[in-house]
């Protein structure tokens, strides 16, 4: 018989808009499966769960993050999207070896995990060989997340790659498919990332986009991000090669028209906004306004560690944070008597949550709390300090809550971390592997920012 576990008297926050918000209510996991969720359960024989000082809620989906930047972690506090480009991409992804992603992978997973997120979109443009990509996944698997790996470019020199790129998305795509994912229906599933136009040739993009749909696999690709991709109309382009459909998703899309967002909804694709960075960056004001004004609702993603926090409860308060300013800004500027609709703490929680799996096209399994999905759930300590006392759960969530209340994760019906630990991995043979990428990168990269002078701060 499968392992039972019950999860019983928490405050459940299903995101299932027919089972709702149960206080004090009890959910069952039989082995990979959510077996029910309702005010009062009664199962014999299992491991039971007291939720009693608890919110319990689907876990959090990062619907894209560049993973394999966890090494680098911190590396690019003060930079614009530019200088990203120049430090990250240009000076220090040509120096990754395959451990290097191992490593990286590794601990970003581990700390995604243990934020509360059990869905990562591993956005992985450092295919610099095959390797790269065995370890990119084997890190993954390892810790047990359910993981879409985004299979992307390599990232061995700027001009290659990123500047009208002649050079075509490799063919290994093919064999990491055959090879890892040759159903769907894993725990792990795989994607592609595509650089679009603008960044490649138009034959470039074409052939992308018809490998990616070659082999059967959805496409995620940045778009009308910064000062420079900010212009160049990529969904227009897009649309103009017909390759516009259901299976992509556009991350960013800071400074897309209304035509392109138009376009957009009517093809049915998706869109991913990271906010922290998009602010701190220069990609632009997170679009979520223009997003929801055109019927879609958005996805929320961390991007990357270089420059980010890896929880979503920081993605959470950005995106709520910068979308309400910009509505009272508009108050303000244009007068208003009457206040438009503002976002509320619920949207941006299902943003963190199902529209997360919607975006990654798994709400088959995942992204709310409904019997017969996958068990991917998170239980959040109402007991520290800085949670108590819990008047609206939603908004403690969305407004309060940070790591250190993620007191247990479930992926897949296996738990991953329990009391605030995570279980049964060699945290210090991660954090050690990824200190020892960091020393390889640093040291292998000419003209670093003054910050990141190999060994000043002795850490
Ligand atoms: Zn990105």
């Amino acid at each position: 018989m499968a392992q039972r576990t019950l999860i019983r008297g928490g405050h459940i926050i299903s995101m299932d808009p027919e089972i709702g918000d149960i206080p004090g209510g009890d959910l069952l996991i039989e082995g990979e499966e959510i077996a029910a969720v309702a005010p009062s359960v009664e199962a014999s024989g299992c491991e039971v769960v007291d939720a009693s000082g608890a919110i319990v809620i689907p876990g959090f989906v990062d619907s894209h993050r560049h993973t394999w930047e966890t090494s680098a972690r911190g590396i690019a506090p003060d930079v614009t999207l530019d200088g990203y480009f120049d430090l990250v991409l240009d000076r220090i992804a040509p120096a990754y070896r395959p451990e290097d992603v191992y490593a990286g992978n590794l601990l970003g997973a581990l700390e995604a995990v243990d934020s509360g997120i059990t869905t990562l979109l591993d956005w992985s443009h450092i295919n610099n060989t095959p390797d790269h990509a065995d370890e990119a996944i084997r890190a993954l698997s390892e810790v047990g997340i359910r993981a879409v790996y985004c299979y992307g470019n390599p990232n061995t020199s700027l001009a290659d790659w990123w500047f009208e790129s002649t050079l075509k998305a490799p063919e290994d795509i093919r064999r990491v498919r055959d090879r890892y994912f040759s159903s769907d229906k894993g725990l792990m599933t795989l994607a592609m990332g595509t650089r679009g136009p603008g960044f490649c040739t138009p034959e470039v993009v074409r052939h992308d986009w018809e490998l990616a749909r070659e082999i059967g696999v959805p496409i995620s690709v940045h778009v009308g991000m910064g000062p420079v991709a900010g212009r160049f109309r990529m969904v227009e382009q897009l649309h103009d090669l017909g390759l516009l459909g259901p299976d992509t998703t556009y991350i960013h899309c800071n400074h897309l028209t209304d035509r392109e967002f138009q376009l957009i909804a009517e093809t049915g694709g998706t869109v991913s906004i990271a906010p922290m960075v998009e602010m701190t960056m220069g990609h632009g004001i997170p679009p979520t306004g223009e997003v929801l004004a055109h019927g879609l609702r958005p996805s929320l993603s961390c991007d990357v560690v270089t420059s980010v926090p890896g929880d979503p409860f920081t993605q959470m308060r950005f995106l709520f944070a910068a979308e309400r300013m910009r509505v009272h800004q508009r108050i303000f500027d244009e007068e208003l008597e009457e206040v438009p609709p503002l976002l509320s703490s619920r949207d941006v929680l299902e943003f963190a949550t199902i529209e997360g799996a919607r975006v990654c096209g798994l709400t088959d399994r995942t992204g709310s709390l409904t019997p017969g999905k996958k068990a991917d759930v998170v239980m959040l300590s109402i007991e520290r300090v800085n949670a108590a006392p819990v008047t609206d759960p939603v908004g403690t969530v969305v407004c309060s809550m940070d790591t250190s209340n993620v007191d247990s994760v479930w992926v897949n019906g296996r738990a991953l971390k329990r009391g605030g630990s995570l279980l049964g991995f060699d945290l210090e043979r991660a954090r050690r592997l990824a200190e020892d990428s960091r020393d390889h990168l640093v040291s292998h990269v000419e003209r670093l920012p003054h910050w990141a002078t190999p060994r000043t701060t002795g850490l």
